[in-house]
């Protein structure tokens, strides 16, 4: 059974020694697994390939996507030298499922790494974990002479989640743009080695709730007047993070001592103010975490990083509601969580806008391939596309299917401007939007829509057929973090619903 996975790895190091030693075909020409086919490198020549996640950052709060507020002046003046996606959508709405899809190109319900699973009457949660034999883009990227490193913000990307596979390095704490930044510098200086291109995954909390933004950010976007709750609990949170930076557990008590006694009970709405004083707080958190993005930037100029050898990814994982939805928070599937970011820029991208709709998927196929790996390399799991970043013309209509699961389970399904929401474990109708004309999704056009929402169901259907047999197929059942926690009964269940495979769940568990 461990088979598929190791086969795949030893195939493409043997490849790859081929490739070094110049006897394998140059990857592209007249591939045609892929839809789009503009030569990307030769192997020999591979970009470095450096993603910088900003993790909940929505994409309408940034001013290359409208933003009126002055959040993101460094991102804005990078995204005008790049290739900016204006349609790209996060495949869940939190940290875990989007990050898994990100590095295994599948979706959240193959790889089954969601934030939390409740469990039982009163829904204590489970915690999975990417499984072993899931083929990762650092993996591959590792495999084929990528120095690979992980300088990630902490919270759900940890070990023990499966996310380090395949990073040589890997460093998680929550301690914010800034200091991931340095630590990124650092790595680069110090232990990078020249002879190899590298593959940095930087990652920050920064935007992320708790909001902890430094005094003159706030000034910049909050109202001087306000001296309302969340004003305190900024101030606390703020003085409390500084003064233990680091320390484990300072996400849970920052959101439990200072903001959640601030913020409206569940199912209540804030006040006008202290809605706009909280947006300001999080406009804050961008404009820090775009001040560190600027640095990094020069940083790596000063270094000789920069286009001509160094593919730039600038992306999220999801982004951030403020009760568009009667919630606060990313646990919904709405255009506030799913609309991110999404900009390339490096050898052989072109520069200006893209229409078409792309998601998180797409990311491991295309960046391997625009990392020089033949079409033909790619690993069979992967379901996402390779985008042509050198052209600005959209690729074919595709659809996208975005998911969260947790208080709710949702699903979106977008064609085009289209998008259908639906509420699979509940009684809740559906709901359809016409995204072009209502972007905020205030007009719910379902009665309208009805044959619509009848025509796409053989599709969704099918869609959700395949996604059980891809699971099964490519080995993608989730590990348990905390199976020891579990009763017998509740390991069984796990077994039983391919969460765990008893093979291995030894392996893939820590105690907690
Ligand atoms: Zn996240």
């Amino acid at each position: 059974m461990k088979f598929l996975r190791d086969r795949f790895l030893l195939a493409l190091a043997l490849g790859g020694i081929l490739s070094a030693c110049g006897e394998s075909p140059a990857p592209g020409g007249s591939d045609s697994s892929t839809q789009e086919s503009s030569a990307p490198l030769r192997a020999d020549e591979r970009p470095n390939i450096l993603i910088f996640l900003m993790d909940t950052q929505r994409a309408d709060y940034l001013g290359m996507y409208g933003h009126e507020a002055p959040t993101s002046p460094s991102l804005d003046a990078f995204a005008e030298e790049s290739l900016v996606f204006d349609r790209a959508f996060a495949p869940a709405s939190s940290t875990s499922p989007s990050h898994a899809s990100l590095f295994t190109s599948t979706y959240p319900r193959i790889h089954g790494v969601w934030n939390r699973v409740p469990r039982g009457e009163d829904e204590e949660p489970i915690f999975p974990a990417l499984s072993q034999r899931a083929i990762t883009l650092a993996e591959v990227l590792a495999e084929v002479g990528y120095q690979t490193a992980a300088i990630a913000d902490g919270g759900n990307l940890q070990e023990n989640r499966g996310f380090a596979q395949g990073f040589q390095t890997w460093d998680s704490k929550f301690l914010g743009a800034d200091n991931r930044v340095d630590r990124a510098l650092q790595w680069l200086d110090q232990e990078r080695k020249p002879d190899q291109p590298f593959f940095l995954f930087l990652h920050t909390y920064q935007v992320h709730t708790p909001y902890v933004p430094a005094p003159e950010h706030v000034e910049r976007f909050a109202d001087p007047n306000y001296q309302g709750p969340l004003r305190a609990a900024w101030q606390g949170a703020r003085d409390h993070w500084v003064a233990n930076l680091g320390m484990k557990g300072a996400i849970r008590k920052l959101q439990g001592d200072y903001y959640r006694p601030a913020l409206p009970e569940e199912g209540e709405f804030p006040e006008p103010e202290d809605l706009r004083f909280l947006q300001a707080l999080y406009q804050a958190e961008i404009r820090q975490m775009d001040t560190a993005f600027g640095r990094l930037i020069g940083e790596l100029k000063a270094r000789g990083i920069d286009r001509s050898n160094t593919l730039f990814l600038l992306t999220s994982d999801h982004g951030e509601e403020f009760w568009e939805h009667g919630k606060y928070g990313h646990h919904q599937i709405y255009e506030s969580t799913a609309h991110i970011p999404f900009l390339v820029q490096g050898p052989g991208t072109v520069t200006g806008r893209r229409a078409d709709p792309v998601d998180l998927l797409d990311v491991m196929p295309t960046l391997l391939y625009w990392g020089g790996l033949d079409a033909d390399s790619l690993p069979p799991s992967m379901l996402g596309r390779v985008l042509d970043f050198g052209t600005t013309d959209p690729a074919a209509a595709h659809t996208i299917i975005g998911e969260s699961n947790w208080p709710e389970h949702q699903l979106s399904w977008r064609e085009g401007e289209r998008k259908a929401m639906f509420f699979p474990d509940s009684e809740r109708a559906p709901e359809v939007y016409e995204l072009a004309q209502d972007p905020g999704e205030k007009q719910d056009l379902a009665s309208r829509q009805a044959a619509w929402l009848e025509a796409i169901q053989p599709a969704k259907q099918a869609w959700e057929d395949k996604a059980a047999d891809w699971q099964l197929e490519h080995q993608l059942a989730p590990g348990v973090r905390d199976w020891k926690r579990l009763s017998e009964e509740e390991r069984n269940l796990m077994i039983d619903l391919g969460y765990v495979d008893p093979e291995e769940f030894a392996d893939e568990s820590d105690g907690d």
